[in-house]
């Protein structure tokens, strides 16, 4: 046990430099592309044939994990300008502990962009530019979608600060912020599923949403319940010790999200070009 932990703190502090949340929907993005039918293969590569990247300059890049964290990058020059650019795009404050969804402005939030671009990607009178871009929102979101504290926060909120037991983080580590780099790279170092897409029966228009709900739920049992002093609705004392039992608890947690969000999206682009 003590070597697992040492692995793990070792694999944590060597992580704690990647771009957040980039390894997972690389491997979100590769996953859906292993499980792609064949015509659904061939549209993407058309789709992606003349990619450009976020400077608007042709990318190169041909494969779903490759495109996977445009949306990000694109939020990042924006921000430069306006630091409210894309703000609630890529999650939803569902609260943990209640039944009701979290706000969503003009349909600006994880769940109703995937269903909005997925209209755009089907939809071949559109421009390919426009459908190009829908296809690169989508891969990302349905990654950001299976990020527990994307679909779910409780009264401290994503931002609440955090002290990961042996792990060395520059600036202020929040609740959010290791559970998309630090925890999640950890758990996707030297590890790839092989999970295959098996029969399937045809996506309701509002899948999304009840992906996003299953994803709250995560939230709740697998980040909020396990901190100890946790209780619905109520505000646990900062910095919050996220042991090395969490976070050896966190990495099956994070692979099971992965293969959701990546089989997900295969069935989601499967359906939507056919
Ligand atoms: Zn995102």
């Amino acid at each position: 046990m003590r070597r697992i932990v040492f692995v793990m703190c070792c694999v944590l502090a060597s992580s704690a430099c990647f771009a957040w949340g980039g390894r997972g929907h690389a491997a979100v993005g590769a996953l859906a592309q292993a499980n792609l039918s064949p015509a659904a293969q061939a549209q993407v590569q058309t789709l992606l044939r003349d990619d450009l990247d976020r400077y608007e300059q042709a990318s190169g890049r041909r494969s779903l994990a490759s495109v996977a964290s445009w949306a990000d990058e694109i939020r990042e020059v924006a921000s430069r300008t306006d630091p409210k650019a894309y703000r609630g795009w890529h999650g939803r404050s569902n609260r943990v502990c209640a039944d009701t969804l979290g706000k969503c402005r003009e349909g600006l939030c994880v769940d109703q962009l995937i269903i909005s671009n997925a209209r755009i990607l089907k939809d071949v009178q559109q421009p390919m530019r426009a459908r190009n871009e829908a296809l690169k929102w989508i891969v990302h979101l349905v990654g950001d979608l299976h990020m527990p504290l994307h679909s779910g926060i409780n009264s401290n909120g994503g931002g609440a600060k955090v002290f990961l037991e042996g792990v060395e983080i520059k600036g202020d580590a929040t609740l959010h912020g290791v559970w998309d780099s630090e925890l999640a790279n950890a758990a996707l170092k030297g590890w790839k599923s092989s999970a295959v897409l098996g029969a399937v029966s045809l996506l309701a228009d509002d899948a999304p949403t009840q992906w996003m709900l299953e994803t709250r739920d995560v939230a709740l049992h697998e980040v909020y319940e396990p901190l100890s002093g946790f209780a619905c609705k109520e505000k646990l004392a900062e910095p919050i010790v996220l042991d090395s039992a969490y976070q050896l608890r966190s990495v099956p947690v994070v692979r099971q999200q992965i293969e959701r969000a990546g089989l997900r999206l295969a069935q989601l682009l499967n359906q939507l070009l056919p």
